[in-house]
């Protein structure tokens, strides 16, 4: 289908684009990764900066909630990482065998025929490797990430001379709704962290919290699971028919297959 045919086919759904975050988005934190990441970057704390083991959490934190990660917190204290090597220690270790293929997920997503974006705070590799281990590979159109937000790091003399970029600064979120060309006004984001929501809101997307069962301020919408996305936003699903003007939704029996298609199985 030629993207004319079908925008008049998707005319009378609300989002013509729909950006997902990665960690802990499509896939729960249960899976334990998100832990393994933390225990990573206090390793690399103590090994590389030789901080004492004991404050390494608490510094991670401390950098985390002020500067957005550990790598922009100890660049902005001008200590020299290449960013490179802060991804390939904290995410080359971390055990992806615990996250697992998402076959309803997966389902529900080709089931989307809006586009669909990765925005993440990791890098590339991370990115490529989590959506492999949950078999959703082929399911986005674009992957925006660190690279994406972060493309001159490399050439800077001085490792506090360019800010890192990342959610939830608003200079990242205009870098990436630039690379993804959308309209915010008619884009769905879908994130677990509240101040990622906030900022997204700002832009004018459309924001969806998951992971939570309270809603933000900002967000519009609330999931516990990305999974329950057709339950509680199946307004994603409508779509106008060809030729004439006559708008359809999809039908009780084709939103309930893929809604049992994508069952959380207790
Ligand atoms: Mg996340």
């Amino acid at each position: 289908m030629d993207s004319c045919s079908k925008s008049i086919m998707d005319a009378s759904s609300p989002f013509d684009c729909l950006i997902f975050d990665l960690d802990d988005t499509l896939y729960t934190t249960s899976t334990g990764i998100g832990e393994a990441l933390k225990k990573n970057i206090d390793v690399f704390l103590v090994e590389k900066f030789g901080f004492p083991e004991i404050k390494a959490s608490s510094l991670r934190v401390e950098l985390f909630k002020t500067y957005g990660s550990s790598l922009a917190g100890l660049r902005a204290l001008g200590h020299d990482i290449s960013a490179d090597d802060y991804h390939s220690f904290v995410h080359g270790r971390l055990p992806y065998e615990l996250i697992k293929p998402d076959p309803q997920l997966r389902n529900l997503l080709l089931s989307i025929s809006q586009r669909k974006i990765i925005f993440t705070n990791s890098d590339r590799i991370h990115a490529v490797k989590v959506l492999d281990c949950l078999g959703l590979n082929d399911c986005f159109d674009q992957i925006i990430c660190f690279e994406t937000m972060n493309p001159n790091l490399d050439t800077s003399t001085r490792p506090d001379e360019l800010p890192v970029l990342l959610k939830p600064s608003m200079d990242a979120m205009k870098i990436a709704l630039e690379a993804a060309n959308v309209n915010p006004r008619r884009t769905l984001f879908l994130d677990d962290n509240v101040r990622n929501i906030a900022a997204g809101k700002a832009m004018g997307l459309h924001t969806v919290l998951v992971g939570k069962t309270v809603k933000s301020k900002e967000a519009d919408y609330v999931l516990e699971m990305v999974k329950n996305l057709g339950q509680v936003i199946p307004e994603i699903w409508v779509s106008g028919m060809n030729g004439d003007d006559r708008r359809i939704r999809r039908s009780k029996s084709e939103l309930a297959a893929i809604l049992t298609t994508t069952a959380v199985v207790v």
